[in-house]
């Protein structure tokens, strides 16, 4: 079924700062001394086994650079009792060699709620720690740099979910989580790329508002009978894909496989072979074992998947998120050196949120 409503402005906000923090977690922890990075005959030793795990995709030539803070980062999260939460963008280094969990967001929100550790590391953007947060209201949740934004956030604000109430009253607002803690809290439900269509339809209702990402939308109307009033956000990201350069790529090998995330516009999903969410993407490749694929998302992820699968050959147009760059071995170090940046949420906002959230969390697969 096509859109039944788009609403929102014509051109994305620009990206607004993400306020900057308190130290109340360096007062509450404390701070460590920085440890040594060198690189020498004991850190080759002991982070070996680590760089098998990437030496398909990193060169030898750079772990000595990484090393050291793989090294130290591991053991200050034993001193620190903290996790690493790593989505599925973040380079191979973070993601097979620091992070104690990996996923989409919805895997991540859902090890969020387990999680039995003190301090929590995000290894993603600002919104994602702020979910960590809203699921974990008393431990200390860290960002490596809050200036790690997301554009589809930027989109909508809170006050804008309440314009849209005001213009379609009695429908039901389903949230994309790629939001802010603000936009959460006037939600009835958040979903992710994973659960979507399976979100809007446990409603029960004949229309929902779903915000704040179009080809996402666009993408779940085309298979619900849910009639879907959309908003005008986008991932500056996916809409850079063209429909174009994929059928260049299928020209040159007519037995490649393109697979493609829900936040590209309609006419590259229509050229994919298949279309899921960053996890529902690598169990694809993982299951079929294609010869080569095109996996049409932020292109750490191929790295990452490559790393596990060496022997498929991944076409990669790469489509970097700067955002999820922003995280790196020595930004996850001086987060866990001095207990920066700390994410922190109204109560009463983080309150309403929740709900939303553990809404979607407790929705049975
Ligand atoms: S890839 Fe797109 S949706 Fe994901 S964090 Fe970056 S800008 Fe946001």
């Amino acid at each position: 079924m096509p859109l039944f409503d788009l609403q929102g402005p014509e051109r994305n906000r620009p990206a607004a700062a993400v306020p900057p923090t308190g130290s109340a977690a360096a007062r509450k922890h404390g701070i460590k001394p920085m440890p040594a990075l060198a690189w020498n005959a004991r850190v080759a030793a002991e982070t070996a086994h680590l760089y098998e795990r990437i030496k398909t995709v990193v060169p030898a030539v750079e772990w000595p650079v990484f090393a050291p803070y793989v090294k130290a980062i591991n053991a200050l999260k034993r001193e620190r009792n903290a996790v690493i939460l790593a989505h599925n963008y973040q380079t191979p280094e973070i993601y097979n060699c620091v992070a104690d969990f990996v996923g989409d967001s919805l895997q991540l929100a859902r090890e969020a709620t387990k999680v039995k550790a003190d301090v929590i590391v995000q290894c993603g953007v600002h919104f994602m720690a702020e979910t960590s947060k809203i699921l974990n209201p008393d431990k200390t949740v860290l960002i490596p740099d809050s200036r790690a934004g997301c554009s589809l956030a930027q989109a909508i604000t809170g006050a804008d979910v309440r314009l849209l109430r005001q213009r379609f009253p009695g429908v039901p607002v389903v949230t994309y989580v790629n939001t802010s803690a603000d936009v959460k809290a006037e939600s009835d439900i958040c979903c992710t790329s994973s659960n979507a269509v399976q979100v809007v339809e446990s409603l029960g209702a004949d229309k929902v508002i779903f915000i704040p990402d179009e080809y996402l939308a666009r993408y779940v109307a085309a298979q619900t009978k849910v009639r879907i009033i959309a908003w005008k956000g986008r991932c500056e990201v996916h809409e850079r894909f063209t429909a174009d350069e994929l059928r260049m790529y299928r020209e040159g090998d007519p037995g490649l496989q393109i697979i493609a995330h829900p936040e590209c516009p309609p006419d590259v999903l229509a050229e994919a072979d298949f279309t899921g969410s960053t996890a529902h993407m690598i169990d694809w490749v993982r299951n079929k074992r294609p010869r080569r694929v095109v996996m049409v998302t932020e292109c750490s992820m191929a790295d990452n998947v490559q790393a596990e699968l060496p022997e498929v050959e991944f076409v990669r147009p790469c489509n970097l998120c700067p955002h999820m760059k922003r995280i790196t071995l020595p930004k996850i170090l001086d987060s866990l050196v001095y207990m920066k940046e700390e994410v922190v949420i109204d109560a009463g906002v983080a309150g309403k949120a929740r709900r939303a959230v553990e809404r979607m969390v407790n929705l049975k697969n």
